[in-house]
């Protein structure tokens, strides 16, 4: 159903190829080291050197992509972000790809912003190099969030196997597959994309049952209910959570947008997530609306972006089907909330700050010896500001314990 869903070329009664995971970490180990065996038997072939296998995706890729290069001993080259531009870019991504890239992974869903990676532009692109070069690179597509998003509300949008050199796609059930966590799933375009010798086959337990894990031994509920929500659901079923989830997404957005103080830096096309800014970091940070959240019942991460826009920080709310429209207007509520809450607070330390000819520790002397003004050190400064913050979280908490009831 999934392989079919991404649209395999497959044949009639054609079984597709694909594995039950634990996640997406999984799946990409998986998917990673097929592509890791076949480069290598290319190479070994061609009595070529096979020692330096490297992979190119995103600076914006998901850790466990890190952990596959550490793990099995592949070079990560990642193409930079920067400030604007969250995503992989095709055409520099394509520039680092060189005879030793086992594949490039572009991410149906940036776990930072959500936003779609351009897909067909890489594969239009990398079709063109591997012409050139006489390579067959070839692409992974990481759609742990998107996977289970774009085929029902963006089933125009060519980023799985409808592009020739796309080879494997992973996807996480328990994300947008709609079931509890422990489940994902690695699908190969065809036979020839996952080398035999990775497959073991055992038949001791009654028939032929090849396998290919990492995670050896699990139970089957959550392929099970994997099983379930998509035959319950259907097309159609799967189709209206996503497009609620895209309405409370936009609901959220432009609640945010009102308020006038965020620049949205997710886009309306993508993961149902809103992920914004402050415009003006003048009297505090996306950090401390995201403490000051918390103490409302939401946990809203704050996060720096990767390189080479690490300046960047964000706030990111993911929309998942049981997030409510009325949920999405409550959150709005208490971003303003906050963000009053700050502002009180800046004035407050702007107030101590003018009247500190209290604390006198630091005197600007003149030329001639006279003392003209006086200026707090930077460490009282500092010490003032952490006990107005203490007193105002103490206040806080205070009120909070007596309202007894977060969200
Ligand atoms: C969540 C995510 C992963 C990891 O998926 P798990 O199912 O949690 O193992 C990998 N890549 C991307 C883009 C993700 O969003």
């Amino acid at each position: 159903m999934i392989a079919h869903l991404f649209n395999a070329p497959l044949e009639e009664n054609e079984a597709a190829v694909g594995v039950g995971t634990v996640g997406s970490s999984e799946a990409i180990m998986l998917a990673g080291l097929a592509f890791k065996r076949k480069w290598q038997n290319k190479r070994k072939q061609e009595g070529k050197p096979f020692d330096k296998p490297n992979i190119v995706t995103g600076a914006n890729v998901q850790v466990c992509w890190e952990k596959f290069a550490r793990y099995f001993e592949v070079e990560l080259k990642e193409v930079k972000l920067s400030e604007g531009y969250y995503v992989m870019d095709p055409k520099k991504a394509v520039e680092l790809v060189d005879e030793n890239t086992i594949c490039v992974a572009a991410i149906l869903g940036s776990t930072l912003n959500g936003e779609f990676e351009d897909v067909k532009t890489l594969n239009d692109l990398l079709v063109e190099k591997n012409k050139e070069t006489g390579w067959d690179t070839p692409i992974h597509v990481d759609a742990a969030s998107g996977g289970f998003i774009a085929p029902f509300i963006y089933p125009e949008l060519e980023w799985d196997f409808r592009l020739p050199l796309v080879k494997s796609i992973n996807v996480s059930g328990h994300k947008y597959g709609l079931v509890y966590a422990g489940i994902g799933w690695a699908v190969w375009r065809s036979k020839e994309d996952l080398p035999e010798e990775l497959i073991f086959h055992i038949n001791y337990l009654g028939a032929d049952q090849p396998t290919f894990t990492l995670n050896f031994s699990k139970g089957s509920s959550q392929v099970i209910a994997q099983y379930y929500q998509l035959i319950r659901l259907g097309y159609e079923g799967y189709k209206n959570v996503m497009e609620n989830c895209r309405d409370n997404m936009i609901v959220l957005k432009e609640g945010l947008e009102k308020m006038g103080r965020f620049n949205i830096v997710s886009k309306d096309d993508g993961v149902p997530l809103v992920a914004f800014t402050l415009k003006d970091h003048t009297n505090f940070d996306e950090f401390q609306i995201s403490d000051l959240l918390r103490r409302f019942g939401w946990i809203v991460p704050a996060y720096s972006m990767p390189p080479d826009a690490q300046h960047i920080t964000v706030l990111r709310v993911v929309i998942r089907e049981d997030f409510s429209r009325t949920l999405a207007e409550r959150l709005v509520a208490d971003v303003e909330k906050v963000l009053h809450e700050l502002d009180t607070l800046a004035a407050r330390i702007r107030m101590i700050s003018s009247t500190s000819s209290v604390t006198v520790s630091e005197e600007v002397v003149k030329n001639n010896g006279q003392v003209v003004a006086t200026k707090k050190s930077a460490l009282e400064t500092q010490r003032e500001i952490t006990a107005v913050w203490k007193k105002f979280v103490l206040e806080r908490k205070k009120l909070n314990d007596k309202m007894n009831g977060v969200c």
